[in-house]
């Protein structure tokens, strides 16, 4: 068995079960092997009663005491009981399980585990697993892996082919020397890859994300610097002159632009019209109004008689940059013909968009993926701008500005993150710093609740609804997973949920990454049009979807978000001229958690977000949230692994110092593993 695989050969994995894990995306061996869990359980030393935090789950050895209450409500079955360990009492209540009132011995002793909770003074869990003693003792200290599910799959089954695969599976050779290894201090791929899915401590599965984390950095940070190399004072094919357009077109916006705006246009022009191909990235945080320089710097190549070409990363935010472009040419009446290709237009559409790009008809491409399309051939490129580029793989890039001769490059970036990681992970660009929100904006009110304020949160979008205002509720969640009955809301039942709370007439639609692109677009153009009052969402709408009549962000299971990504979210409202809100809603009682969410409420600043919220973060803290939601690594997070990523990075300069074409005989399995990481493209994340 390899990368290559088809799961389909796994036992006991037949064509239902392949198409569940293709709803994973997972279609090979190598998929499922990458397709790291999301979190373990570990089956920790139990706690005494009196010491059992609420809020975290735990074990606890004790026995039953006194007389198991019962009682139905509709359907449902209900039984109370007691335990106690002499430290304290607990309540436990079961549902649908009235067979434990005989299962369960009085003055038995056993190991209850799950979520604790305080009830009044005492504290209570709800549907704990069950152990006997021995059977606890037994895989006591493993960590049990969880995975990502889909309806149908079970935790179990996903476990069960993984080991199946680990045990047949042929892995890469290793192709770092042993020099760099030893230097580095990392463990075999094969044990990574074993430690990540089954570890047998704590200590195991931190060496094994390590490795993983350090190859993931490697590779990318390898093909970033090759790219620099190919980029680094290319010659400026496209000198272009200023003209008058932008500035008519900046004379007739309503609003002058920020200092911090004037000053990276400047940089951009000067970029252009210099002796240098431009490769530029442009950071600002969300909001800070990072499109209008995009479009100004598009209409400046169109006036030069060029091609410009703009790239998304989902349909919704091409399809919305498309439109904006056409209402800022319907009221300023730029000369910009643009054209949108995009993957779910139908062959004929394409075919049609395809000729007007070649033929040089349209001076302006907006798109997705598809703007790299082998079809795709374009008359006179000489600017490909890409909007929130993290989400695209270096070659994705280098692909779009192959279709040119080298053309300028603008990337576009709301993440925040400090200039010394920034030189790294965009080591092959320069960088200008759009440091200023507009003036207009009155700063968005945020609160952190629990879920017992639902009620209110939704009377108060009602209220803002027939104010004329939009809400944006965001949950973790396309759909219920199987296996463990879950704690998190999902995008689907939560919108039916909501139909039926708030007012008939205010109109409910949900909007997730499974969609097909059209519906996904629909759904987006409809809520732009103000068709739609309230929007259910997965993240799907965190990245750039603008739509400035929307006031409130109510987001469910915040604690599962990194604070940088919901600050990400939280810059999807306050973009117009109304007061604007966000309720956080937590379902965790933990007291850390709640302080977490709260530096949400003391800053704006992304960057400053996301560094409080690492050092509130212990060390121990390895798997759960992901800082930020939108870097595009499988593993490695930036901001968390940041010791990491410049390991890697001292390890890539140190390797090129030596052997810059990887020539030497201990980089030759180096150099095969790079050729093919760089055909295929880099496995980065999508959405
Ligand atoms: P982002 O940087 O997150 O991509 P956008 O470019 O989408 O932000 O801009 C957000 C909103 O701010 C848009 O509605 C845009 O028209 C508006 N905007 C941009 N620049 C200014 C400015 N200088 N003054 C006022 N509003 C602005
Ligand atoms: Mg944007």
């Amino acid at each position: 068995m390899d990368k290559n695989t088809s799961i389909i050969e796994i036992k006991g994995v037949g064509e239902k079960t392949q198409k569940l894990f293709a709803k994973l995306n997972i279609c090979t061996a190598g998929d499922l092997l990458a397709a790291y869990p999301r979190d373990y359980d570990a089956f920790e030393e139990p706690v005494k009663i009196r010491k059992a935090p609420p809020g975290e789950v735990c074990a606890v050895y004790a026995a039953v005491s006194g007389i198991p209450n019962e009682k139905r409500v509709r359907n449902l079955h209900i039984l109370n009981m007691n335990i106690s360990d002499g430290s304290g009492i607990m309540q436990l209540t079961f549902f649908n399980m009235p067979f434990l009132k005989k299962t369960l011995k009085q003055g038995g002793y056993y190991i209850f585990r799950g979520t604790v909770r305080s009830r009044g003074t005492g504290k209570l869990m709800e549907q704990p697993t069950i152990y006997a003693v021995e059977q606890y003792r037994a895989q006591e200290n493993q960590l049990i892996p969880r995975y990502s599910l889909t309806k149908g799959l079970t935790n179990q089954a996903v476990r069960k082919c993984v080991r199946q695969v680990l045990s047949f599976y042929k892995f890469e050779p290793e192709y770092y020397d042993g020099g760099l290894l030893a230097a580095c201090d990392l463990i075999s791929r094969r044990e990574a890859v074993e430690g990540i899915h089954f570890p047998e401590d704590y200590n195991v599965l931190a060496s094994a994300r390590r490795r993983l984390v350090f190859d993931e950095f490697f590779d990318f940070l390898f093909l970033l610097r090759k790219n620099k190399e190919l980029s680094e004072q290319l010659t400026n094919h496209y000198r272009m002159a200023e003209t008058e357009d932008t500035d008519r077109f900046l004379a007739q916006l309503p609003f002058p632009l920020t200092k911090a705006q004037e000053k990276v246009w400047k940089e951009i022009r000067d970029d252009m019209g210099g002796p240098y191909c431009m490769n530029r990235l442009v950071q600002g945080d969300v909001g800070s109004g990072k499109t209008i320089l995009a479009v100004l710097a598009l209409l400046m190549t169109a006036a030069n008689g060029y091609q410009g070409a703009m790239m998304a990363p989902t349909e919704v935010l091409a399809v919305q940059h498309f439109e904006t472009v056409q209402g800022y040419i319907e009221k300023y009446g730029l000369l910009l013909n643009p054209i949108l290709l995009v993957g779910s237009m139908t062959g004929k559409e394409k075919r049609k968009a395809y000729e007007q790009i070649g033929s040089g008809e349209a001076n302006l491409v907006i798109g997705t993926h598809a703007l790299i399309q082998e079809k795709v051939q374009y008359a006179s490129l000489a600017l490909v701008v890409t909007d929130e580029q993290h989400r695209f793989g270096v070659r994705q890039r280098e692909l779009l500005a192959e279709k040119g001769k080298e053309p300028h490059i603008l990337v576009m970036s709301a993440t925040p993150i400090p200039r010394t990681l920034a030189i790294i992970l965009y080591g092959d660009l320069h960088i200008s710093v759009v440091d200023e929100l507009p003036a207009n904006r009155l700063p968005i009110k945020n609160c952190v609740v629990n879920t017992a304020y639902r009620a209110k949160a939704y009377q108060f979008i009602a209220g803002e609804v027939e104010k004329g205002r939009q809400a944006y509720v965001i949950c973790p969640q396309v759909e219920a997973e199987d296996g463990e009955q879950s704690e998190l809301e999902n995008v689907v039942e939560y919108a039916e949920k909501l139909k039926n709370v708030l007012p008939v007439k205010v109109r409910v639609a949900y909007l997730h990454g499974k969609m097909r692109p059209a519906d996904k677009n629909r759904i987006m153009e409809e809520f732009s049009a103000h068709e739609i009052d309230v929007l259910v969402s997965t993240t799907v709408i965190e990245v750039g979807v603008n739509v400035p009549n929307t006031t409130v962000m109510m987001v469910e299971n915040a604690e599962r978000f990194g604070l940088a990504q919901l600050h990400q979210l939280r810059g999807r409202v306050g973009r117009g001229e109304h007061q604007s809100y966000c309720i956080f809603v937590s379902t965790s009682e933990k007291k850390e958690t709640m302080e977490r969410l709260q530096i949400l409420n003391k800053s704006n600043d992304g960057f400053y977000i996301a560094s409080e919220d690492l050092k509130l973060r212990g060390p121990g803290e390895l798997f759960g949230i992901r800082q930020s939601g939108d870097v595009s690594f499988r593993i490695g997070d930036i901001y968390s692994d940041a010791a990491v990523l410049k390991l890697a990075s001292e390890a890539v300069d140190q390797v090129l110092g030596e052997d810059p074409q990887l020539e030497k005989e201990k980089n030759a399995a180096l150099r095969q593993h790079l050729s093919k990481a760089a055909a295929e493209g880099v496995d980065f994340r999508s959405i």
